[in-house]
């Protein structure tokens, strides 16, 4: 089967896919400084390679089209970094308003929007959320490829447990699908430490931090333990897990409102 770009689609063919109940992949990224190594449409390139090929494994059971990526995303704390374009969250769920507003208008009811930007994991969510309450009948998962991924991903890198910000698996990643867009002429010298924990206050509570406090030359990782072999393996990874996370029924499983009668009347969103 075809891949299922979209933009590649006549219009009757995407009334077609409507009408077979497909999915529609949403990729939302950034634009954003990667280091002295990576080119800045990192995100946005991995989120579009993994929407594709998750969209050619998931085909086969559940029929599903992939949008363009959303090219920028929530990179504030890229910013004095250069080469960053940043949205806002207001201007992000408005965007995500118009496009699932959009597709469910022309029948589609089943949206995954997936990401691949640390900065937009939990504005998706409540992306999600708001547009889940919003608009009936449309089931909307938020998806961040290398968290729906975890342990698939683990096993594949030595440095990090998951994806860093330009670290060991977005640089294999990119060595293997842009190489010419990759400079790995001194990779050992832009490593540092493989911790998020600057964005941690207490225990378990949360501090915005910019990226410059926390890294010097906007690496998070050490991009030297990267190889095309393992950016593969990780695609490969990252793909699987949100094919199947499509093709699982659970996932567009309709719920229940589980109420006593005696509290009918009040609204339950389904
Ligand atoms: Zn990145």
């Amino acid at each position: 089967m075809a891949l299922m770009e979209w933009a590649n689609l006549k219009a009757h063919e995407l009334r077609a896919l409507a009408a077979d109940d497909a999915v529609v992949i949403a990729p939302v990224a950034a634009m954003e400084q990667h280091g002295p190594h990576l080119p800045v449409q990192v995100d946005s390139r991995l989120a579009t390679e993994v929407s594709h090929r998750a969209a050619q494994k998931a085909h086969k059971e559940q029929a599903t089209v992939v949008l363009p990526v959303v090219w920028a995303g929530l990179s504030e704390h890229h910013m004095p970094f250069g080469g960053t374009i940043t949205l806002n969250y207001e201007t992000l769920l408005s965007i995500f308003r118009c496009i699932v507003d959009s597709v469910q208008r022309h029948g589609f009811n089943k949206v995954v929007i997936l990401n691949g930007h640390g900065g937009n994991i939990d504005a998706c969510k409540m992306i999600a959320q708001s547009l889940s309450l919003e608009l009936e009948d449309v089931t909307i998962i938020a998806a961040t490829y290398w968290l729906e991924a975890a342990s698939r991903i683990a096993p594949i890198l030595e440095d990090q447990s998951n994806v860093l910000h330009a670290g060991e698996a977005e640089t294999s990643m990119m060595l293997q699908l842009e190489a010419d867009l990759v400079d790995d002429s001194d990779l050992a010298s832009h490593r540092t430490p493989a911790d998020l924990s600057f964005l941690l206050a207490g225990e378990g509570s949360f501090r915005w931090r910019d990226l410059a406090a926390v890294t010097s030359n906007g690496v998070l990782g050490d991009p030297s333990k990267a190889n095309a072999a393992k950016g593969e393996q990780l695609l490969e990874a990252a793909s699987d897990a949100i094919s199947d996370l499509i093709t699982n029924p659970a996932t567009w499983a309709p719920t229940t409102d589980l109420r006593e009668d005696s509290t009918a009347g009040v609204p339950f969103h389904r």
